[in-house]
């Protein structure tokens, strides 16, 4: 049988694994394969974007949602979550600030908040484009209608992220609501994408009923459906949720399926977590290393943020948007990387702002 060392040499030349070769790799994993991984995908990671590190300013803007997730801390459910709503003024102070401290992308993620209704929607990604002429606009509202879809990106926002949490169809009701499917969120994947959206996907790392065969459905599918973008983190338990006695996932296999993604496609837009950061200290550099080329740093006002609290422990709720900056720079520069001022696009893809001139 050949060797999970040979199997990272096969995964770098082909960009891909058979499903046993993938289930053989991750299940054969050891800190000696593991280097190797690492640095096959930093490998590939510089030929396509050197060292740089983009930055993506996140502005958590609402925490109401009408979903029921099992796992998410801002689920409808959970009564004990303390709802908040950011208007247009407060998002539009944080690009102001966001822009002064370097970020030319910002992303505007929430629950499923229908108070945000297309109209609503249009009208704040309108105020940013016009602000923000150099900027991209990356959205995060989970699962809207194609014409929804249509409308913001006619608006201006031109990324997506829909994480599809996981590609096994018993997996994904067991960590949703019946009314919620797979079928459904493929299909907002598939729309967005046809939009002329920038996509994103992606999953939770040692979620609850989580195998080893799930996350091989994962990968197959990124490689199938070739998202610009894969968010991954480990699960981390909330204490008003369901799955609040469930263990966390672990730093060790999140990295692992970090350097795996990358050489499944080395131009991916690969962010280390902040979920990575709150299991470990130095999860976030540790990410970096494995072949992660995004940092996405809290620009949400402080009054807020330790409201949107998705799992438990989360770091940086008492921190201003420059601390975190700087901080994320310092952290960067230690390890050897550089923060990009730049959009940070696609490798190869022409943002839409650059297209226009
Ligand atoms: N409503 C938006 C944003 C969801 S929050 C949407 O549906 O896309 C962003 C991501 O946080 C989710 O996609 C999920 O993968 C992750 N998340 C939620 N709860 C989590 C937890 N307990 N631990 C780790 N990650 C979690």
């Amino acid at each position: 049988m050949i060797s999970p060392t040979a199997l990272v040499d096969k995964l770098k030349t082909q960009g891909t694994l058979s499903r046993s070769e993938f289930v053989c790799l991750i299940e054969g994993r050891t800190p000696e394969v593991a280097e190797c991984l690492f640095e096959a995908a930093r490998e590939v990671r510089h030929a396509v974007y050197g060292k740089d590190i983009f930055l993506r300013g996140l502005i958590e803007f609402t925490n109401y949602c009408r979903n029921d997730c099992l796992y998410c801390g801002i689920r409808k459910s959970n009564l004990d979550a303390d709802r908040y709503r950011l208007s247009l003024d407060e998002i539009l102070s944080c690009c102001r600030q966001g822009h002064e401290l370097g970020f030319r992308t910002f992303v505007l993620q929430g629950g499923e908040d229908p108070h945000y209704t297309d109209d609503r929607m249009v009208g704040i990604v309108r105020a940013i484009r016009a602000g923000y002429p150099d900027c991209a606009i990356t959205l995060s509202l989970g699962e809207r209608s194609p014409e929804s879809y249509e409308r913001l990106y006619r608006a201006g926002a031109e990324r997506y992220l829909l994480r599809h949490e996981t590609r096994n169809e018993d997996h994904y009701a067991y960590l949703h609501p019946a009314s919620m499917s797979l079928r459904e969120r493929l299909d907002c994947l598939q729309n967005l994408r046809d939009i002329g959206y920038q996509v994103g996907c992606g999953f939770m790392v040692g979620s609850p009923g989580q195998t080893t065969e799930c996350l091989v459905d994962d990968l197959l599918f990124i490689k199938e459906f070739k998202p610009h973008m894969v968010g991954i983190g480990p699960f981390i338990p909330h204490k008003d949720t369901p799955f609040a006695g469930h263990p966390a996932g672990t730093l060790e296999l999140t990295v692992f399926l970090l350097g795996i993604l990358r050489l499944l496609d080395p131009k991916l837009l690969l962010p280390a977590t902040t979920a990575l950061g709150t299991i470990s200290p130095t999860g976030r550099e540790l990410g970096v290393m494995a072949g992660a080329n995004v940092i996405m740093p809290n620009l949400s006002p402080v009054g807020v943020r330790n409201k949107y609290l998705l799992y438990d422990n989360k770091i940086c709720t008492g921190d201003e948007a420059a601390e975190c900056r700087f901080c994320i720079q310092r952290r960067m520069v230690n390890i050897g990387y550089d923060i990009a001022v730049t959009r940070g696009d696609y490798a190869g893809h022409i943002g839409q702002a650059r297209q226009a001139v």
